[in-house]
């Protein structure tokens, strides 16, 4: 699992995580679901290694993940823009990633590269350039290019913000099948509280940098146990 462990990080005076524990099980979907700077995208950072605590303790499998390189961190991240190499192709796009960032060699990274274009449905996409692609095509491509590395654990940073409300629907569909036909653990940001539902084995809503609830869509719903989080999420109290 993935345990934060009273997990806080502050930026000078603003504390944009404060003490926040938060498990998640081998294989689990969680989403992570807060306003805007309750503190998601500092959580995500933290646990790709692309930023470290103030206090507490980051581990996978009950080891301290605290100084350990983002690369040496079996993670990979799909950010809130999405940044693929704009002179690249979708092909080339996936297999940088496999080589440089898994250490493939060129022929086993082109085929798992196409591999996962295929499973995405995107395998006309190959050798487009980000450019010649509509949004949805590009996130598409962003989280192929995640997937494609096969890391035990994915984070996705609002993947799919700037995309019409049907698009989102289908893709979050396809995004969920994938994980769990890969049996990746995944902690997915939004502040969509329908996305956040429909995607989330459990939800852990995140309000001024603390964690104010983590259970099933239903719990967090139903029984809302602070009243931020009954104003965010679920019926009045
Ligand atoms: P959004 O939904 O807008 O993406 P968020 O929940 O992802 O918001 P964070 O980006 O984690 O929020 O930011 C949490 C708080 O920490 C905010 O007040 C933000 O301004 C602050 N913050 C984040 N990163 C930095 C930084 N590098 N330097 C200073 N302050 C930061
Ligand atoms: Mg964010």
């Amino acid at each position: 699992p993935i345990e934060f462990d009273r997990v806080s990080r502050s930026f000078g005076a603003v504390a944009a995580l404060r003490e926040v524990s938060l498990s998640v099980r081998a294989g689990e979907i969680v989403a992570l679901l807060g306003p805007s700077g309750s503190g998601k995208s500092t959580l995500l950072r933290i646990c790709a290694g692309l930023d470290e605590p103030s206090s507490g303790d980051l581990r996978f499998d009950g080891t301290s993940q605290l100084g350990v390189p983002p690369h040496r961190r079996d993670v990979s991240m799909v950010f809130q823009h999405f940044a693929l190499y704009p002179h690249k192709t979708a092909l080339d796009n996936l297999t940088l990633a496999l080589r440089h960032g898994r250490g493939l060699p060129k022929a086993a990274a082109v085929a798992r590269a196409r591999e996962t274009l295929d499973l995405l449905g995107i395998s006309e996409l190959a050798d487009r350039r980000p450019a010649a692609m509509s949004g949805g095509q590009r996130q598409r491509v962003a989280i192929g290019r995640a997937l494609a590395t096969r890391s035990r654990v994915i984070l996705l940073d609002e993947p799919m913000s700037g995309l019409d409300a049907q698009l989102r629907v289908d893709l979050r569909v396809e995004i969920v099948d994938l994980l769990r036909g890969l049996g990746t653990t995944a902690l997915f940001v939004t502040h969509d509280q329908a996305e956040a539902m429909a995607i989330g084995d459990r939800v852990a809503v995140l309000g001024d940098g603390r964690l104010q609830q983590i259970g099933t869509p239903d719990e967090v719903y139903d029984t809302p146990v602070t009243r931020f989080v009954a104003g965010f999420v679920g019926s009045p109290p």
